[in-house]
C-alpha cells in the first residue's frame, strides 16, 4: 500500500459515472481534514474492468469504490470479499491492504440503516417489523445488513416475487416475501418502511401505495436522492412520519470507506450537506 503521507487517490470504477456525487463527498472530506489527495471518476467499460482492477495497487491508490454495472463482475478480481459483501453479492467498496491485496465489502445496507438512526435514534433494527419494497441489488444489500444488525422481521414485497425469494433464501428466515399487491396489508404494524424499488425517482412513475395502514411512528426512507423528496416520502411527512431520503445512504456508506482509505473516520456536516445540495 502506498505510504500514508503521500498524495492519496482514491475513485469511483462505474459505467457510467458522471451523475455520481461521491466526489463531492470525498473531495470536501480530504479538504475539511487537510489529507493531501484526490477522489476521481473513471470511467470503466465492462471489458475494461479487469485491466482497471489490476492497475488499483500497482498506481498506488488507496482503493475505489464501484458502482453499476461492476459490483458483482469484480468478485473474481478482488483478493478477499468479506462476509457481508458475499451475503449481498456485491461489493461498493475495495480497499488496498498493506500488502497490495485487494479486499471488497458493501457498506450500502450499514449506510441506510445508520440513515434510519440519525433520523431516530430511538429506533433500532429490531424495534418492529422492516417492510421493505424492491427486491433489487439495494434492496438485497439493505436486507442483508439488517438481518446482520439484528432485525427480527422483513417483509419484502416486490413485482418479480421470485426475486423476493431469492434474497430471502440467501438472507435467511427472517425475510418473509409478500406479493406486490399485498404491500399495502403488510404496513400493519411496521415500524420502518423502505422503498428500494426505482419508483418515485426523477423520470420514473411515482410508487403507488396508500399509507392508511402505516403507524404513525414508523420511520420511512427511501434510497432515492434524486429528487430529494419522493412523493411517497412527501405524502409520509405531512402525515407525521419520520422520514429519510437516499442521501443519508450515500454519505453514510462513504465514511467507513473514507477511513479506510485515509485514515479518519469523517463526520456528515451541515456543510456537506449543503455542498451536495448545490449540485441538485
Ligand atoms: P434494480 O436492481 O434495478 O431494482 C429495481 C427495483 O425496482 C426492483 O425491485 C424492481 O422490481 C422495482 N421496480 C422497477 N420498476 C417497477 C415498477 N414499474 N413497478 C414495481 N416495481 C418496479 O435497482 P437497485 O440498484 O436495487 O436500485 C433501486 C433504487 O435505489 C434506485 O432508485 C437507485 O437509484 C436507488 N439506490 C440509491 C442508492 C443511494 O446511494 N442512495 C444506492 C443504491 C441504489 P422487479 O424486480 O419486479 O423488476
Amino acid at each position: 500500500m502506498a505510504d500514508p503521507k503521500t498524495f492519496g487517490i482514491a475513485g469511483l470504477l462505474g459505467w457510467p459515472v458522471a451523475h455520481s456525487r461521491s466526489p463531492v463527498i470525498h473531495n470536501h472530506w480530504l479538504a475539511h481534514y487537510g489529507i493531501p489527495g484526490r477522489y476521481v471518476l473513471f470511467g470503466v467499460p465492462p471489458e475494461k474492468l479487469e485491466a482497471a482492477v489490476r492497475g488499483i495497487a500497482v498506481l498506488g491508490m488507496r482503493g475505489c469504490n464501484v458502482t453499476t454495472p461492476h459490483k458483482q463482475a469484480i468478485f473474481p478480481l478482488l483478493d478477499r470479499v468479506d462476509d457481508l459483501a458475499r451475503r449481498i453479492g456485491a461489493v461498493n467498496t475495495v480497499v488496498v491492504e498493506k500488502d497490495g491485496t485487494l479486499t471488497g465489502f458493501n457498506n450500502d445496507g450499514n449506510g441506510f440503516i445508520q440513515s434510519l438512526r440519525d433520523a431516530d435514534p430511538k429506533w433500532r433494527p429490531d424495534s418492529g417489523p422492516i417492510l421493505l419494497l424492491g427486491a433489487g441489488g439495494a434492496a438485497r444489500a439493505v436486507a442483508a445488513s439488517l438481518a446482520a444488525q439484528g432485525a427480527k422481521e422483513i417483509r419484502i414485497a416486490n413485482r418479480t416475487l421470485d426475486k423476493a425469494k431469492e434474497i430471502a433464501g440467501a438472507v435467511g428466515p427472517v425475510v418473509h416475501v409478500l406479493p406486490w399487491e399485498q404491500r399495502e396489508e403488510a404496513l400493519d404494524g411496521i415500524a420502518v418502511l423502505a422503498n428500494a424499488t426505482s419508483l418515485g425517482s426523477a423520470g420514473k412513475p411515482p410508487l403507488e401505495i396508500a399509507l392508511d395502514r402505516l403507524p404513525k411512528n414508523a420511520v420511512v426512507g427511501d434510497l432515492i436522492y434524486v429528487p430529494p423528496e419522493t412523493p411517497l416520502l412527501e405524502t409520509a411527512r405531512k402525515r407525521g412520519n419520520i422520514t429519510v431520503n437516499g442521501l443519508g445512504l450515500l454519505l453514510n456508506q462513504a465514511r467507513p470507506a473514507f477511513n479506510a482509505w485515509f485514515g479518519v473516520m469523517p463526520n456528515i456536516t451541515p456543510e456537506l450537506k449543503q455542498a451536495i445540495a448545490a449540485t441538485f
